[in-house]
């Protein structure tokens, strides 16, 4: 390892991403490697809506501190413009008010900020606490949203549109299938992991509680917890999952194993041609 040394300031760098896996590097490279490479490379930029993130970013920093959520605010975008600007309306008849996303971000904290449980457990813990720590040989970072070391807990916030469609994922056989929220957005793996780099971080095995809103009118709010045999069994299998697939990935990210593409993704797509993408039987020589 060379002399990297990850803070606040680096950990949502590319460089850092070189040092340490992480959920959502993981995650990219599962949805699809050929894209995940080239996002890390600096090659490509994918053009996905930033709302949804700025949404979850927003009811973060807000939990996290004034000052935090302040910054956030203040923050300019890659169109030059603050998130506080782009969070009201410029056109239209809605010109002046804050944009529905953003409403609802309210909306969400207010249903947090009203909740007794959420009050007493997420509120008091330590915020955006950086854990590291070497899981089966490859080295690892988190962030943990709020993290409660005395109480053996760490809290995470999870904003989704609705808490009970599900989503879909595909399975080692190429099928498509629907899986309850918690494993079809990977927090299961998150959670394993998150749970091995605190025990490495600071000696304390603490157990994982999701508090998760949905982005609804009005929100519902659901309180997740780990601790029973399913959901123990869920985490370690979680664990084994990573450890199988996590060399491959590693040796992508270093230039020793090719990446695969999807085939089918916003990067796929544009690096499509017709020569490679010939159906049929019949053969064309291109001078
Ligand atoms: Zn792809």
């Amino acid at each position: 390892m060379t002399e990297f040394k990850l803070t606040a300031e680096n950990y949502y760098t590319q460089e850092a991403n070189r040092h340490y896996l992480s959920k959502s590097v993981f995650t990219d490279f599962e949805k699809c490697e050929a894209a995940a490479l080239a996002k890390m490379n600096g090659e490509w930029n994918p053009k996905t809506d930033e709302t949804p993130l700025l949404v979850g970013n927003f009811v973060h920093s807000y939990f996290e501190s004034e000052e935090a959520h302040q910054k956030f605010l203040n923050q300019t975008t890659s169109d030059g413009k603050t998130i506080r600007q782009k969070m009201i309306s410029q056109s239209g008849k809605t010109k002046g008010q804050t944009k529905a996303a953003f409403k609802i971000a309210e909306q969400m904290i207010d249903r947090l900020t009203g909740d007794e449980a959420f009050n007493q457990l997420y509120v008091p813990g330590e915020k955006e606490v950086i854990v590291t720590g070497d899981i089966h040989g490859i080295q690892w970072m988190g962030k943990i949203d709020s993290l409660d070391l005395e109480n053996e807990f760490f809290y995470d916030i999870k904003t989704s549109k609705d808490l009970h469609s599900g989503a879909w994922i595909k399975t080692e056989d190429g099928r498509n299938q629907k899986v309850p929220f918690v494993q079809g957005f990977g927090y299961d793996i998150q959670m394993a992991i998150y749970r091995e780099l605190i025990r490495q971080t600071f000696g304390v095995i603490c157990q994982p509680l999701i508090f998760a809103v949905s982005k609804q009118t009005p929100s519902e709010l659901m309180g997740i917890t780990f601790d029973g045999d399913d959901e123990q069994a869920m985490l370690s299998a979680a664990l084994d999952y990573v450890e199988e697939k996590q060399p491959h990935i590693k040796a992508v990210i270093d230039g020793i194993e090719k990446p695969v593409g999807c085939g089918m993704c916003e990067y796929c797509r544009s690096k499509s041609t017709i020569s490679t993408n010939l159906i049929g039987a019949t053969q064309i020589k291109l001078s």
